[in-house]
């Protein structure tokens, strides 16, 4: 199999131009034979390094999937690009069942996706011999590892295929990272001479930000109103929550579900339906919800509350952007959040589980609070090293914490922490010292007569969370260290102790605490015509309505959004956009481009139809922007503001220059400031002013021939705009 018709393969079937990191590696280890493990994260496109290798191959490729619900869903994927799959499972009625059996036994099929317990059984297994197996692909392998987080034991017995099929090459793919569940597939499946690929656990499209907990509804509501068209999972750690939540944005007018264990199985499966479909846009769930769930296009995920593991953060936070897109991953953050699982911990009887649970809390509680770069901090996680200085993707490197000279106050709370010892040879807690600074007369201080200490007091002019936050800052500068305890005490470390010798400045991150502003820029984003994307949006929902689909299998986000900003005019157009293969071409060219065509009549407006053309129909219906702005001019204003030039606004919108230059001279009508000098010279504008003094009818014609062609229509209207000569129309 050359590159090249894989390549060929690739563009034909699924309409992409190029192979993303690592697929293609992985699809010719496959093709020449060989086992091969690929360890990518989430929406690195795994799927497709087994689809297009079975396309390609004579026989058939079996794909091993732990979800039913999911093999549907990528069936239907398959099949709407024209590829033979099919799926064998308890949902099919017997006889539709027996006859995709027969049709696997006339070698009808390129893919079979089954689920392990099934495929195991000996029935079965007893047919393959039958049916010219080709490939095993073994998806979200760490189901076969005890340590991973959704163990299914049917998945250790996976070798034994090879005694039915002959000797296939395995092809195990997998998002979870650690170590240890890689040498339990490795093991488990016979892997040793295997080809394994591990890449990046970057997710580059991912904006990682933590705000503190204040009212959790409501900054749900918040965040979600500032994008109302997007998909969006919100994390609760109580099936109570999320039902509360739901509702709450039910009633604050957002399309919202619940998903949760203890829902009945009905319900549970038309929720998520609900949203895999868009007709609700948020799903408020545990973390029950979530593996198997392949919607491409979750604009972000929130955790309402904390994540009890740096892991589980990953991949939930991993369900958001699969399609390359960017996509926000919002984590509230709250101590008392981490106070209550501590107390919670007390229930698991082991005590050597207790202590990793203790320590994977501490881990998140420190990731949420560092003042690091999140992407260090989540990387480094999975022993991957993050090189760049500034990830342009996390609060940290998009808005730095401001700094702060902290010496003054670090000194008193270290000498607290000391003379408290010296006094009482005893250790305290945080919470304790803050008491001892801000002058307490607790029962507790009079006890043990700390209000006699110098130092009682002495930071009164600071709240006491103040210091605890600070005593935490400490902890994690290695100034303070935590004792082994349960009271969760603190002493001095020597480099503490050093720098009060040294009397050496300490400058520190405002804490996380300290609030600030909620939305910061996205990076990465396709700009394009936002009224046709919406356009569009409702077209592929009808489309999929009809075939009983969710969206994303009739176009993903990123299809929709190349149409919106390239316009394609004919079938050549939209073969060149990523997505559309040649079966989706046939199946819905022509609604796409008729759409689209429609869309672009309507939105140019009328007078800048070339000048002959006086048998344009009037537009029926301009959208506007809420300020009044039509839509199609607010999308050219943006990028002007951006500071792309018209002719590069044309490039990107596919518009005339006439277009834009209208759109400019509608801004400006509306109120936008256009600097003159970026369209037209001094000389220009003295010509105009000339020949438009006293002109007050709505056609420019006649002062465009006036003036000989000599300056555009587009400049005409812009000058006209700005001079606010329009004349009332
Ligand atoms: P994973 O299983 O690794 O989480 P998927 O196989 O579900 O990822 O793919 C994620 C998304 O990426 C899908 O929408 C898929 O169509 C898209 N994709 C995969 N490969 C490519 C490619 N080479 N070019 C463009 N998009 C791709
Ligand atoms: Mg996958």
């Amino acid at each position: 199999m050359s590159l090249q018709s894989l390549t060929r393969c690739l563009k034909q079937t699924f309409g992409y131009d190029s192979f993303r990191p690592l697929q293609r590696e992985i699809m010719e280890a496959t093709l020449q034979g060989r086992d091969a493990l690929a360890v990518l994260p989430t929406g690195a496109g795994k799927s497709l390094c087994y689809q297009l290798p079975a396309l390609v191959r004579d026989g058939l490729t079996i794909v091993v999937s732990p979800l039913i619900a999911l093999m549907k869903d990528q069936v239907d994927q398959l099949q709407a690009s024209g590829v033979n799959a099919t799926f064998l499972n308890s949902t099919l009625e017997a006889t539709e069942a027996r006859n995709r059996l027969d049709r696997l036994g006339r070698g009808e099929f390129q893919m079979l996706y089954v689920a392990p317990e099934r495929l195991m059984l000996p029935d079965f297994l007893s047919r393959l011999k039958g049916w010219k197996v080709c490939a095993l692909a073994v998806d979200e392998a760490h189901c076969i590892s005890e340590w991973g987080h959704d163990f299914r034991p049917e998945y250790r017995r996976l070798r034994e295929v090879r005694q039915w099929t002959g000797n296939i090459p395995i092809l195990a793919l997998t998002a979870t990272a650690t170590e240890r569940v890689r040498e339990d597939i490795v093991k488990q499946l016979e892997l040793e001479n295997s080809v394994k690929f591990l890449a990046s656990f970057n997710r580059p499209n991912l904006k990682y930000q933590v705000i503190p907990k204040a009212g959790a509804a409501a900054q749900v509501c918040n965040f979600a109103s500032g994008r109302p068209e997007d998909s969006g999972i919100v994390y609760c750690q109580s099936r109570k929550t999320t039902e509360a939540l739901a509702a709450t944005l039910r009633a604050n007018g957002f399309s919202a579900v619940a998903y949760h264990a203890g829902l009945d199985p009905a319900d549970r499966e038309k929720n998520q339906d609900a949203f895999l479909r868009d007709e609700a846009k948020i799903v408020c769930a545990t973390v029950a919800f979530g593996m198997g769930i392949n919607k491409p296009n979750v604009r972000y995920v929130i955790h309402a509350d904390m994540p009890k593991n740096i892991e589980g953060y990953y991949q939930e936070t991993g369900r958001a952007g699969r399609d390359g897109l960017p996509a926000d991953c919002l984590l509230l953050f709250s101590r008392s959040d981490f106070m209550k699982y501590v107390r919670f911990l007390d229930d698991i009887p082991d005590e050597h589980a207790r202590k990793v649970a203790h320590q994977q809390l501490d881990q998140m509680t420190h990731f949420a609070e560092n003042d690091a770069c999140r992407r260090v901090g989540l990387l480094g996680y999975f022993g991957e090293t993050w090189t760049h200085e500034n990830c342009s993707g996390c609060d940290h490197c998009l808005e730095p914490r401001e700094k702060w000279d902290a010496t003054v106050d670090v000194q008193k709370l270290l000498s607290c922490v000391l003379r408290i010892r010296q006094a009482g040879n005893f250790n305290v807690g945080l919470n304790h010292v803050s008491e001892v600074l801000t002058g307490s007369m607790s029962e507790k201080i009079r006890r043990w007569k700390h209000e006699e200490l110098k130092i009682h007091g002495i930071g009164k002019d600071q709240p006491r969370p103040y210091w605890v936050d600070l005593g935490r800052q400490l902890l994690r500068y290695g100034l303070l260290v935590a004792g082994e305890d349960q009271f969760q005490t603190v002493t001095v470390s020597q480099q503490g102790i050093d720098l009060l010798k040294n009397r050496a400045t300490v400058m520190l991150s405002r804490s996380i605490m300290a609030p600030r502003s909620q939305s910061l820029a996205r990076t990465g984003d396709i700009p394009c015509d936002s009224g046709l994307f919406e356009r569009l949006r409702a077209l592929r929902k009808e489309l999929a309505d009809a075939r009983n689909v969710p969206p994303y299998v009739v176009f993903s986000d990123v299809t929709l959004r190349h149409f919106s900003r390239d316009y394609p005019r004919d079938d050549q157009a939209l073969l060149n956009i990523p997505g559309v293969g040649e079966k989706k071409r046939e199946d819905y060219g022509t609604a796409f481009l008729t759409a689209i065509r429609e869309w672009v009549k309507q939105s140019v407006p009328k007078e800048f139809e070339p000048l002959d053309s006086a048998n344009v129909q009037p537009s029926p219906r301009k959208p506007k922007a809420a300020n009044g702005l039509s839509d199609t001019a607010h999308e050219t204003l943006a990028l002007w503001k951006l500071g792309k030039t018209i002719a590069e606004i044309m490039a990107i919108r596919g518009f005339k220059d006439t277009t834009i230059e209208g759109h400019l001279a509608e801004a400006i009508a509306h109120g936008e400031f256009i600097e003159p000098r970026a369209i037209y010279s001094v000389a220009e504008e003295r010509e105009m002013q000339a020949a438009l003094a006293g002109y007050d009818e709505v056609s420019l014609k006649p002062v465009y021939e006036q003036l000989e062609g000599r300056i555009s229509y587009g400049k005409l209207k812009i000058y006209r705009a700005a001079a606010k000569l329009t004349p009332a129309t």
